[in-house]
């Protein structure tokens, strides 16, 4: 943590100043984009070290775990940007309809100005930057603000972010609920908002004072429904290792799992095979696994494991925050662990009767992040994909969806609006502007749509309104 958060004062003025370069055309030209792209990748890859100390600070998490989730898939997704964008840039032609001819239309991406990006603390580089590359890549300023319970990270972001992006235009400014509060009371462009729901309400309210547009990427439930036409044993290593990475602190981990009573009896001693093939049988002394982000998070999980009997794991050490891959089942429908986002590594184990069973057991409550669903049968995999809502769907893979750039990453309903990751991040931070030009000469319009509306006109408009019926 910086020795001393800004001040409102300070706040504003830093929000004036990145708007002031925003008005004078700074961030506008391409080759202003691919410096600050390129730039953000340097800062990612010399300080790599630092960066991976950070996330171990906060999270406990392993180089690995910190280069796959946070600082290489950063990498992949610059480049990914750095590779598309002039073709993103590009005005699209569009069709005029005949009627307008001769006339021409195009669609013109333009960057909206300065944009707020407020980040949480579960990927806490990855969140804060994956936004960033976006509202770069269209052209805006931006406001970065990390989570503070992500300390390490956030100072680190603080202090490397100035000696690499264009100061004028891009500022990190660390703080908790005070500075997010200072921030959300300027005027902005959009407000990109990741975390939980309630704090996106906030979020919600302040940008409607200013009618800024928002993206909210938020959590849920996201379920995992598993049926007997796959092997138990390769769903549940999937399954473990989606659950449990960064401990289980992942938007889109699944939270729990559907199945009838065989399926899910069936399952189990897999998911234990699979905790212990990936983990090991002493977790606690396994540096590939992370640790709960802070107490107040960590009592809450310990809390869920009287819910439900513990099939797998269950120990914990507060001194460390660290609580073992846990399986719980038997857990009751009206639980809090079932009904609110676990957020941690707790997986419950949910009979249901059958698909029906689990299918509106999916739909009668929030729209989830995700819904992941383990079947070979095709019938299965259409009617999850026909009758319920989610996000994202994966079939056998939970969460992988997430790095693939050209599908669009976000909720629906209650977990969230708006998507970003590839070209869609681009156009999250664009205003997308109609453009239309149609010569002066030859005048098509007042001899056809202009009063005095003579017999002649009167029949052409009905004659063409004809044909629309
Ligand atoms: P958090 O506590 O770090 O909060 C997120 C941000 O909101 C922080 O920057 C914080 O400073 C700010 N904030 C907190 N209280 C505020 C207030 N009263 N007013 C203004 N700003 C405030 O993170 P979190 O919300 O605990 O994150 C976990 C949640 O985020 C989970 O629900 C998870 O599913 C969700 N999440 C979603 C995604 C996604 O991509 N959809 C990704 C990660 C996490």
């Amino acid at each position: 943590m910086s020795e001393q958060y800004a001040t409102e004062s300070a706040i504003s003025t830093i929000v004036s100043g990145v708007r002031h370069s925003f008005g004078q055309g700074v961030t506008r030209p391409e080759a202003w984009r691919r410096k600050q792209l390129l730039a953000l990748r340097s800062m990612l890859i010399r300080h790599e070290g630092e960066f991976e100390s950070a996330l171990h600070a906060d999270l406990g998490k392993s180089g690995v775990e910190a280069q796959l989730t946070e600082i290489g898939f950063m990498v992949g997704e610059i480049d990914h940007t750095l590779a598309h964008l002039a073709q993103w840039i590009k005005p699209r032609r569009v069709a005029a309809p005949l009627a307008l001819q001769p006339a021409s239309a195009r669609i013109v991406a333009e960057p909206l100005g300065v944009v707020l990006i407020i980040a949480p603390w579960n990927y806490p580089l990855m969140l804060a930057l994956s936004p960033l590359v976006g509202a770069l890549a269209a052209g805006n300023a931006a406001i970065v603000k990390p989570s503070e319970l992500a300390p390490a990270t956030s100072a680190a972001l603080a202090r490397l972010v100035p000696g690499y992006l264009d100061r004028r235009a891009v500022a990190v400014v660390e703080g908790g609920v005070p500075e997010t509060t200072a921030l959300l009371a300027e005027r902005f462009d959009h407000i990109f908002y990741t975390g939980n729901g309630r704090v996106g309400r906030i979020v919600a309210r302040a940008a409607a004072e200013h009618l800024t547009p928002i993206t909210l990427e938020l959590g849920g439930k996201s379920p995992v429904y598993i049926d007997e036409t796959v092997s138990a044993a390769d769903a549940a290593k999937r399954i473990v290792w989606a659950k449990y990475l960064n401990a289980g602190q992942t938007c889109v981990a699944p939270d729990y799992v559907l199945g009838t009573r065989e399926v899910l009896a069936r399952l189990a001693p897999h998911l234990r095979d699979a905790i212990h093939s990936l983990y090991g049988n002493a977790v606690q002394g396994n540096p590939d696994y992370g640790r709960i982000v802070n107490d107040a998070q960590f009592s809450r999980l310990v809390g869920y494991l009287s819910e439900g009997t513990i099939t797998v794991g269950g120990s914990h050490d507060a001194a460390e925050r660290f609580l073992e891959p846990t399986v719980l089942s038997g857990v009751a429908r009206d639980s809090a662990v079932m009904n609110e986002e676990i957020f941690g590594p707790i997986l419950p184990l949910v009979q249901v009767s059958d698909l029906d069973d689990a299918l509106s057991f999916v739909t009668g409550r929030d729209k989830p992040l995700a819904a992941y669903v383990f079947s070979d049968d095709r019938t299965v995999r259409a009617r999850w994909e026909r009758e319920t809502s989610s996000g994202a769907l994966t079939f056998n893979a939970p969460i992988l969806h997430l790095t693939a750039p050209e599908l669009p990453f976000g909720g629906v309903g209650a977990s969230g609006h708006g998507a970003y990751h590839g070209e869609r991040s681009f156009l999250t931070f664009s205003h997308e502007k109609a453009v239309f030009s149609k010569p002066l000469h030859p005048d098509t319009l007042g001899p056809t749509v202009m009063p005095p509306f003579t017999r002649a006109k009167e029949a052409l408009v009905r004659g063409w309104l004809g044909k629309l019926r």
